[in-house]
């Protein structure tokens, strides 16, 4: 059976290898994109079975990549979004425009794979999208 493909789509090198690393040591096969428009590209071709979103990025924003993954490959492919920026509108705007959950940073990774499993179906629990 192959691998659950995660889609990491953040900026920040110290977080992309603290989030591939995390993923890989809980067996998922990752790929990664640095920008918006790379991560567009890349769901597209891939198909992952779900995406790490960052909202802040330096072309297009994680706001505009989820319209864009929700207009080109429909409701399919879960998203988590992932910021930095607490603020309460912009939760209501990512889940309005069709992300699955919406975590805030700094990551605290055993909720961070109980929220994976949730959107992809492996697991009951909420963990608190
Ligand atoms: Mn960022």
């Amino acid at each position: 059976m192959s691998k659950t493909k995660a889609l990491i789509i953040e900026d920040h090198p110290d977080n992309m290898v603290l989030i591939g690393r995390l993923l890989e040591k809980s067996g998922y096969q990752t790929l990664c994109a640095f920008t918006g428009l790379e991560g567009c590209e890349m769901a597209r071709q891939e198909k992952p079975d779900f995406i790490i979103l960052d909202v802040q990025l330096p072309d297009i924003d994680g706001m505009e990549v989820l319209c864009r993954i929700r207009a080109e490959l429909g409701k399919e492919i879960p998203v988590i979004a992932m910021t930095g920026n607490a603020l309460a509108a912009d939760r209501e705007r990512m889940m309005a425009a069709g992300c699955d959950c919406y975590i805030e940073k700094p990551i605290d990774t055993q909720r961070i794979i109980s929220q994976i499993r949730y959107v992809i179906g492996e697991a009951d629990e909420r963990g608190l999208c």
